[in-house]
């Protein structure tokens, strides 16, 4: 279960050094390269997924019950004062490495970044309409 032209594989594997926070059975929680904050970790798994539609459902359950402990362990240690959990899929959504991974994101009063949305408007109909795509059988 790896892409040997990965190189998130390899960080996983511990082919290629990383700081690591955490590492257990199933994952390697390191810290970023070029982190946004101060501690900006990535959760990975060990095995390859290319993203959140190829992990499996009980890896899935994995990786959010780390993620909380992580953030606990985070915040007590750094004193941040909010956190962001950040996962993309897809370049246009803002995935460079094809290897699943979690941002774990301390934030600090102050601290410059901004990982916002921009609301738009739709109507009462496109609302509806969309909620019946999603949901039709
Ligand atoms: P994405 O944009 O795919 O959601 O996030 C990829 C993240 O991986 C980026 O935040 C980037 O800084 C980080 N990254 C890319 N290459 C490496 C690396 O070789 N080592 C570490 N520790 N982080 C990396
Ligand atoms: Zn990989």
């Amino acid at each position: 279960m790896r892409d040997d032209n990965c190189i998130f594989c390899k960080i996983a594997a511990g082919e290629i050094p990383s700081r690591v926070l955490h590492e257990d059975e199933q994952f390697r929680v390191i810290l970023d390269l070029a982190p946004v904050t101060r501690g900006h970790a990535l959760i990975l798994p060990k095995n390859h997924y290319a993203n959140l539609y190829e992990l499996p459902e009980d890896v899935a359950a994995d990786v959010m019950k780390l993620a909380k402990k992580m953030a606990g362990t985070m915040t007590e240690k750094l004193g941040c004062t909010g956190f962001n959990l950040l996962q993309n899929n897809g370049e246009i959504a803002g995935q460079t490495v094809k290897h699943f991974h979690l941002h774990l994101i301390p934030r600090y009063d102050e601290d410059g970044q901004s990982i916002t949305m921009k609301p738009t408007s739709p109507s009462a109909a496109e609302l509806d309409e969309v909620k019946e795509i999603i949901t039709r059988a």
